[in-house]
């Protein structure tokens, strides 16, 4: 395993404040791994700026052939990489090897693609005797910080556009799962010139402090909880730096009466509890028409009550525990607070699971209305609330009212009204009689307090290059 922070060309041993790494099916400690020092925060942007002199200066086709290799590496060591993936968030090996790591292959090969077909306006003469032309050139030194939820892939998803786009980055792994980035850093070490991309250990408000306010970072990107957005956002107003911003989500699920149920319970079934639920985009709130509701809530509930955790073979596993103590207890307080009122009904789960490590039992909330707490605050956990809508314009408005704005979906046999509903919702992404589905030329990213700034797709490579006009007088 590896245990040591990438910076430039030298790999590092943290010297500050130690983080227990914990393994979330046991509660066990895997390592305990010191976090970065702020003089090592600094070596690690100094290595940035210095290898961006160089980097910014490749051709894509040269960073295209470092992208492909990167993938090459990745794919090639699947098995090491979703075990230890599997043994740091407690996700089913089978789900980490089967969906995660091709997904990240594909993300650095569509990203190797992607960079050697910039789009852009055309160069011309706007004004005579003038030949003007857009540059889409690098912004500098990015620091990106990452959740917990996806590390290798949250990595992909920021390294492949920033390097690609002839950045370079100091990278930060959640302080809770580090271990994949640490192995990938040995491969970007053999892969990289010294310095594109350093990786540095450490809890947010220390280290990701750190590099959020340090002067020599020209842009933070970040994927993690509103609040922590918000901290961003104001580090960033002293100096000005660009921001990217993937917060968090609530995503409504609006299904009409006339919805093929069983896709329905079929699909919520995967995609409201994919990961244990600790996904941004997962299909939690579900708005239900009067007459296909209870209907629904039965068989919803009934297909949940047989999703397979915390079996002692992880290879049946469905879904994992959550990923610390904390969080479980924050999902359980969720339910508990719910459960406590009249209306709310748990047809299913409710409670921690048995046994070691973080489980909760996959959970439906029953009876939910638009103003509770358990339909407007992000869960984060196994977790999905059901509420009867009357009427179309009812459920768009109780889709819409929220604070959050990245994923959404619709589901009917109507295709004229999926396409209204489609276009009045205020979500960065809306799917229709499906859920969750990504991939990587298309966008993904939010509205409203979800944040902004787009992770895959040539949006992306927009969001991590500055847009120039050079202009020749003749
Ligand atoms: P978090 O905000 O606590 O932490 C995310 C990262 O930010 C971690 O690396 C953390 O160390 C760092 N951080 C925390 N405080 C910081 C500070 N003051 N300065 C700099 N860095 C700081 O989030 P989390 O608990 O790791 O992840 C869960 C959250 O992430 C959820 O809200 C979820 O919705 C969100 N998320 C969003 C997306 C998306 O694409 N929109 C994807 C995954 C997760």
């Amino acid at each position: 395993m590896e245990t040591q922070m990438l910076i430039g060309a030298s790999f590092e041993n943290g010297q500050d404040a130690e983080e227990n790494i914990l393994d979330p099916k046991t509660g066990n400690s895997i390592v305990k791994l010191p976090e970065a020092s702020t003089e090592q925060v600094d070596r690690a942007v100094a290595a940035a700026r210095k290898a961006f002199e160089s980097w910014s200066r490749t051709t894509p086709a040269e960073r295209s052939v470092y992208l492909l290799k990167i993938a090459d590496r990745i794919e090639n060591e699947t098995d090491n990489f979703s075990a230890l993936e599997a043994l740091n968030c407690g996700k089913p090996i089978n789900a980490v090897r089967n969906d995660e790591i091709p997904a990240i292959v594909d993300c650095y090969r569509f990203f190797a693609g992607a960079v050697r077909c910039m789009p852009g306006n055309s160069a011309g003469e706007y004004m005579a005797n003038h030949t003007s032309m857009i540059r889409r050139d690098p912004i500098g030194v990015v620091a990106s910080i990452a959740p917990w939820n996806y590390p290798l892939m949250m990595m992909a998803w920021k390294l492949a556009p920033a390097i690609g786009g002839g950045n370079t980055v100091v990278f930060k792994p959640s302080e809770q799962t580090p271990l994949t980035a640490l192995k990938l850093a040995k491969i970007l070490a053999d892969e990289l010139p010294e310095g594109v991309v350093n990786v540095v250990l450490g809890r947010g408000d220390s280290v990701g402090n750190a590099l959020i306010n340090h002067d020599g970072v020209d842009m933070i990107s970040i994927t993690g909880d509103v609040a922590t957005g918000k901290k961003i956002l104001q580090a960033a107003a002293r100096s000005v730096k660009r921001t990217h911003l993937e917060l968090g989500g609530k995503a409504p699920v609006i299904v009409f009466d006339d919805a093929d149920l069983g896709s329905v319970v079929d699909g919520v079934r995967t995609f409201g509890y994919y990961n244990a639920g600790q996904d941004c985009t997962a299909a939690c709130r579900i708005y239900a028409g009067p007459k296909i509701y209870d209907k629904l809530v039965a068989d919803l509930s009934s297909a949940v009550s047989t999703i397979k955790y915390a079996n002692t073979d992880d290879g049946t596993n469905e879904i994992g525990p959550l990923i610390s103590p904390r969080q479980r207890d924050r999902v359980a307080s969720f339910v508990q607070r719910a459960s406590d009122l009249d209306h709310i009904e748990i047809t299913t789960g409710g409670k921690p699971g048995e046994g070691e490590g973080f489980f909760y039992q996959p959970t439906v909330v029953a009876g939910a209305l638009q103003t509770d707490e358990i339909v407007r605050r992000e869960v984060f956990g196994p977790v999905v609330s059901v509420t009867r809508f009357s009427d179309t314009d009812e459920a768009v408005a109780w889709a819409n009212d929220s604070d959050y704005g990245l994923a959404s979906s619709v589901w009917t046999r109507d295709v004229g009204r999926a396409m209204r509903c489609a276009a009045r919702l205020r979500y960065g992404c809306t799917w229709i009689n499906t859920h969750f589905m990504l991939v990587n030329e298309m966008p993904h990213g939010g509205l409203k307090q979800s944040g902004y700034g787009k992770d895959m797709s040539l949006y992306a490579l927009e969001d991590y290059t500055a847009v120039r006009h050079v202009m020749i007088a003749h």
